[in-house]
């Protein structure tokens, strides 16, 4: 069975095909920079790469180039678009309603939709893609897979914020978390390394990539991640503050005589590393600065650490211990400092019992995994 990976950005849509008997991936690409003069489409087949800058006016448009590559005689790997018998979509926010991927019917595209409210850049380009999947591909299944499912298992005292009870009801105020698919693959895969059980395991899964995410894994199910209702809560990423006290909102605004837009985009696109260091939000400029003796450089890559370690500890307090820690994306996988510093700096806490692993994470091939699961029986 042939499954293609379609996951939507707010301009751009990354693309996969997995061959399920194989195991494989058989091709990959993006295209970027939709709606502009610009576009480009850079695709992948094996170890040969080919890049082109292309009119892609919409969604729509995407789709239908990514089909075209896929049966295309040399680019492609099938002679036929019935030849993809399966579709999965990563949809950022599913709300309280999806705890697991789905097949998408009306009614989910309605709810993907309605979610647009609770992820305004995230969900609106991802149902315009599925729109546009269901027009070039009408007669193949396709899933939607959540990345805010895995994380439906929180418990009440984990998700609610101290703020009235009635913004909870009335607006589905409470922390989602994200990266979900990231984690669970991760926790899944350490189960398998470690030769345990996912179910008797503590876990702590960092997701530390341009975005960044920490969750608590216990017996499989997340108990607490630090992403809340926005992807913007817990720790600093490459432009995002992560937790700040509330209240500089309000002073921000009044000191710097902004709008609240302006903040939200001061906290989103030019905090974090990048407004800490004011060099980079790529972690590779900042090790090289720090090397090379930079003060803001070495400040941003502490308060990232520093970060990192509280929701660590935080973690290891609310499961009353845990197994491992688990690294990976970009800066978990990469940086070396990352594990040396946790291991030294944590050394009392983690004590010889709790090992710090890095695993590759491959949120692609769990979506294909799902939509394998869901459709297998169908055909
Ligand atoms: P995204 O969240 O966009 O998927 P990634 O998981 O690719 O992001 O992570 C991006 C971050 O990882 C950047 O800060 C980048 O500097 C860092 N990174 C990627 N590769 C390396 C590397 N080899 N060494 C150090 N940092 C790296």
């Amino acid at each position: 069975m042939n499954i293609l990976i379609i996951n939507c950005g707010s301009s751009s849509i990354k693309y996969q095909l997995f061959s399920m008997e194989r195991k494989a991936s058989l091709l990959n690409g993006i295209v970027e920079k939709i709606g502009s003069e610009e576009a480009s489409v850079t695709h992948r087949k094996g170890e040969k790469k080919h890049k082109q800058t292309i009119g892609v006016p919409d969604y729509f448009s995407a789709v239908e180039i990514i089909a075209g590559l896929l049966t295309h005689p040399e680019w492609g790997a099938v002679e036929e678009k019935s030849a993809i018998h399966a579709i999965g979509h990563r949809v950022v926010h599913g709300g309280e309603e999806f705890k697991s991927s789905v097949v998408i019917d009306k009614h989910v595209m309605e709810r993907i939709k309605y979610y647009g409210k609770l992820a305004p850049l995230h969900n609106p380009p991802a149902y315009n893609g599925i729109r546009g999947t269901m027009q070039i591909f009408p007669h193949t299944v396709q899933v939607a897979v959540f990345d805010t499912a895995f994380h439906q298992t929180m418990p009440e005292e984990a998700y609610l914020y101290g703020l009235p009870y009635k913004l909870y009801k009335q607006y589905c105020i409470r922390r989602y978390g994200f990266h979900g698919t990231s984690h669970r693959y991760v926790a899944e895969a350490a189960a398998k390394m470690l030769k345990r059980p996912l179910v008797k395991l503590k876990l702590i899964t960092c997701h530390l990539g341009n975005g960044c995410s920490i969750t608590a894994v216990k017996n499989g199910k997340s108990v607490d991640t630090s992403m809340g209702f926005t992807p913007l809560e817990g720790l600093l990423m490459g432009t995002r503050c992560g937790d700040i006290d509330p209240a500089l909102v309000g002073y921000i605004m009044e000191k710097e005589k902004m709008t609240i837009n302006q903040v939200n985009d001061l906290m989103n696109r030019k905090s974090g590393l990048l407004g800490l260091s004011g060099i980079s939000n790529d972690m590779r400029d900042l090790l090289e600065c720090a090397k090379k003796g930079n003060h803001r450089a070495k400040l941003a890559i502490d308060v990232f650490i520093y970060r990192v370690k509280k929701y660590i500890g935080a973690y290891i307090a609310v499961m009353n211990g845990a197994d491992t820690v688990i690294l990976t994306a970009g800066i978990g996988e990469n940086v070396a400092i990352m594990k040396q510093r946790l291991s030294k700096e944590m050394s009392n806490v983690l004590g010889r019992r709790i090992k710090i692993l890095t695993i590759h994470t491959d949120e692609e091939r769990l979506i294909a995994f799902d939509t394998y699961e869901l459709v297998k029986n169908k055909k």
